[in-house]
């Protein structure tokens, strides 16, 4: 095989315990999965699941310097368990979805909250607001086999050392067997699939500087400095 010029290096996530590493293939979000931060949002908070996507290539692998993103004057900061994907398929049942994960990492979905606020207002994509360079920075991965299928514990996050988010697993209103479920309906999911699984209440504007640290009962945390 030849190339015009020379293809983009994979893009992968470190795995907890392991040399080997997680290739990435999609990444996909859901939206307002907390009732707290829908309602925080000004929405529904019994909506079905809905769901847009980053770039793989938005992604920071085990976190440290992100720099701060062009054209927006309100950066924001989410939490989220992200689910790794070792297998896929195409509507799989919910009682057979939790096959599917490979593991669990601690995700910031990064948000130009007022690119998205705009595209909201007009009826436009959100994909400005969420999938630009540097928007994804994750943790490592921590297989199934020792993170288990984690379904509460604390999702927290904290800016220069202040608490800003302080959620519950629990909290969540589409589960993690439901969001795959539901969204292999849509798309047929594969091996290296990313799922990051919304965020609780208590998002909040960030700038230059800022430290990041955020966490995950169970499956670890994350630490990033926006310069
Ligand atoms: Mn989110």
């Amino acid at each position: 095989m030849s190339y015009v010029f020379p293809p983009a290096a994979p893009v992968s996530v470190p795995v907890a315990g392991s040399a080997a590493r997680f290739p990435v293939r999609r990444v996909y979000c859901v939206g307002r999965n907390y009732a707290d931060h829908a309602a925080e949002m000004g929405a529904d908070t019994r909506e079905p699941p809905f769901f847009f996507s980053k770039p793989a290539d938005a992604l920071v692998p085990g976190g440290g310097d992100v720099a701060y993103p062009p054209a927006t004057a309100n950066l924001q900061h989410e939490v989220e368990l992200v689910v790794a994907l070792g297998r896929g398929g195409a509507n799989i049942p919910p009682a057979a979805a939790l096959d599917c994960v490979f593991g669990y990492a601690v995700g910031f979905d990064l948000t130009r909250r007022d690119l998205q606020s705009r595209a909201k207002d007009k009826g436009h994509p959100w994909d400005m607001g969420k999938g630009f360079d540097q928007g994804g920075p994750i943790g490592a991965i921590v297989p199934v086999a020792s993170s288990g299928h984690p379904a509460r514990g604390a999702v927290w996050l904290k800016v220069n050392g202040e608490l800003r988010q302080n959620g519950d697993l629990a909290q969540m209103s589409w589960k993690v067997a439901e969001v795959i479920a539901n969204l292999s309906q849509y798309v047929e999911l594969a091996p290296g699939d990313l799922i990051f699984t919304g965020t609780p209440a208590g998002v909040s504007t960030v700038q230059r500087g800022d430290v990041l640290e955020g966490g995950v009962d169970g499956v670890g945390e994350l630490k990033i400095r926006l310069v």
